[in-house]
């Protein structure tokens, strides 16, 4: 089984995917808990490009999906091929919703990339860790003056948690919202009530 977490920074994602690992375990399941941008020696030095050289969004896109491609063969294909299961931090949800919804790329390239780079693969399972937007609002009217870069990245939050939201609306097989506005014992009991029903 392939399982893959996503969501908005600082929604809780590592605790939770530490729980569901351990969760996993726990049954006996051999598991590569891996992550993107990264997850192999070529992706984790893309991944350092990607967060700190400025550089155009389609550049940007390549890149994703070039340490991706790495992914899929050098890690994931072969682990599900041996029939362990992979926990991904971040797949091909992130791209849509960051470099799309956040940054506006056109969906279909994303599309074209996705069917290129991993055409029959997908997750058997996503987590969509979410922050619900008055949580979000509540922090944002607590700064009287926001300058413009706050604004924008108050736009680019709510644009990356939308397009996120769609993806889990378009594809409700896959994907479980979980709200992560709640706390973390609730939460983790939404994680074990989900797993029961998909761990052997
Ligand atoms: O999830 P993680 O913290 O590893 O992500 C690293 C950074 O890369 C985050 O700030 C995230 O917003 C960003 N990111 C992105 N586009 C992606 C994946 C991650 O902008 N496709």
């Amino acid at each position: 089984k392939f399982i893959t977490f996503e969501g908005i920074d600082g929604a809780g994602k590592s605790t939770h995917i530490a729980f569901v690992t351990e969760y996993i375990r726990s049954r006996g399941i051999n598991l590569v808990s891996t992550r993107e941008p990264g997850g192999t020696p070529l992706g984790e030095r893309i991944r350092e490009l990607f967060l700190h050289e400025k550089m155009h969004l389609e550049t940007e896109t390549l890149l994703v999906f070039a340490s991706r491609r790495e992914h899929v063969a050098q890690v994931i294909a072969p682990a599900l091929a041996r029939g362990d299961w992979v926990l991904s931090d971040r797949f091909t949800d992130a791209s849509f919703a960051y470099q799309s919804g956040g940054r506006g790329l056109d969906r279909a390239k994303l599309q074209t990339l996705a069917d290129w780079v991993h055409g029959g693969l997908s997750p058997d399972l996503t987590f969509l860790f979410d922050v619900p937007l008055d949580v979000a609002r509540a922090r944002l009217d607590a700064t009287r003056d926001l300058d413009k870069f706050e604004r924008e990245q108050a736009d680019f939050f709510n644009a990356t948690r939308n397009e996120y939201l769609r993806r889990a609306a378009e594809f409700p097989g896959r994907f479980r919202v979980i709200d992560s506005s709640q706390t973390i014992p609730a939460i983790q009991a939404r994680l074990a009530a989900i797993l029961e029903g998909f761990v052997p």
